[in-house]
């Protein structure tokens, strides 16, 4: 379908932006046939993700395109990597508003063929439409593993150790940035907040060596804590987390200083992208060296506990072993 009158026809739009991104995945076809081919090597299987972004919802209009484009890769590349899947191929549903340029298009074809080279994944497909409504763009990734090896938010065992990787609540912190609701911070921070908001990292490298040694993982994207409680439902546990324990980049901890309350925009934020996972506590060792060849740091938390008697999923100590509790928009003691 034609996306707008003042755009080339959809084919030459697809031939002109799409097709070079699709060069080197031969399953593609070139984006000339009715659909695409894709395989797992021997003795792996596809693994699949589909996540959606809407304009004025996920993104605003005027966001630079190519930031929009490598978001809505990246998103379902994180989901990958905490299953232990390699990225391999995603196809494109683009529905665009009739205001939409070639520039912007252009621009957007750019930030995927960027990513495209960070992380090692090809195009192969998708759909080209246009919307009376705001811009909406569906991105399906797909990776794999070796076949029966996927890890599970189900698999965690009580005593297992609580790891995640890199920092969190940067991108929350972030988000408050950019809402005018951190105004003591540095421009230095500041800046480094707004842009683990704006763009996630998603530990493609990390998440298939988790393989064999993560019990269970998923990655951080509703808010630590909301995604840990979906962890222990899932495994049919408890979790203990000392909040002292949970990594911090020195924006976040600038910002905490400053206002300690704030550690529950850290804690229960959303956007990390970071992988929280559980493992034996004798995998400690290959986690460390782990963490030290591929350069991401991966820290214990807590632990994994039998499932509380009163239901309570997570419980978070502070400094002094005492339990915070979510109070009124904020933590507070019990
Ligand atoms: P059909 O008419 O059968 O729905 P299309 O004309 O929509 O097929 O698409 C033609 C080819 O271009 C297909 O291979 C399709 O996967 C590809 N394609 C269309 N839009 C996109 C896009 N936004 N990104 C990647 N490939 C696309
Ligand atoms: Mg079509």
């Amino acid at each position: 379908m034609r996306p707008n009158s003042s755009l080339p026809g959809e084919f030459e739009l697809i031939a002109r932006y799409f097709a070079p991104l699709a060069k080197g995945f031969p399953g593609a076809f070139g984006l000339l046939d009715d659909a695409a081919v894709i395989a797992p090597p021997p003795g792996h299987e596809l693994v699949a993700k589909t996540d959606a972004i809407v304009g004025g919802i996920h993104f605003l209009h005027d966001d630079p395109p190519d930031r929009i484009a490598r978001k809505a890769l990246r998103v379902n590349l994180s989901d990958l990597a905490a299953k232990g899947a390699v990225p391999r191929a995603y196809m494109l549903d683009i529905m665009l508003p009739g205001t939409v340029t070639e520039e912007w298009i252009a621009a957007f074809a750019r930030g995927l063929a960027q990513d495209q080279d960070e992380y090692g994944v090809h195009l192969m497909g998708g759909d080209t439409d246009s919307t009376p409504g705001p811009a909406a763009i569906a991105i399906m990734a797909f990776g794999d593993v070796a076949a029966g090896r996927l890890i599970r938010r189900c698999g965690a065992r009580a005593g297992d150790t609580l790891f995640v990787t890199g920092t969190i609540g940067d991108a929350a912190l972030g988000l408050d940035v950019l809402r005018g609701a951190l105004p003591d911070l540095d421009a230095n921070a500041a800046g480094v907040l707004v842009d683990r908001y704006r763009l996630p990292r998603p530990r493609v490298a990390l998440g298939p060596r988790l393989v064999g040694l993560a019990s269970a993982a998923l990655d951080v994207s509703d808010g630590l804590l909301a995604d840990l409680g979906h962890l222990c439902e899932a495994s049919g546990l408890a979790a203990l987390v000392e909040a002292p324990r949970v990594p911090l980049s020195s924006a976040a901890r600038a910002a905490l200083a400053a206002g300690p309350a704030r550690i529950a925009t850290v804690l229960a934020g959303g956007d990390d992208y970071e992988i929280l996972f559980t493992a034996a506590p004798k995998a400690m060792g290959k986690l460390a060296e782990l963490s030290r060849t591929l350069e991401v740091p991966i820290t214990a938390i807590g632990r994994m506990t039998p499932p509380a008697g009163d239901g309570a999923g997570v419980t978070v100590l502070d400094g002094s072993r005492k339990p915070l509790a979510f109070e009124r928009g904020g933590w507070t003691h019990f």
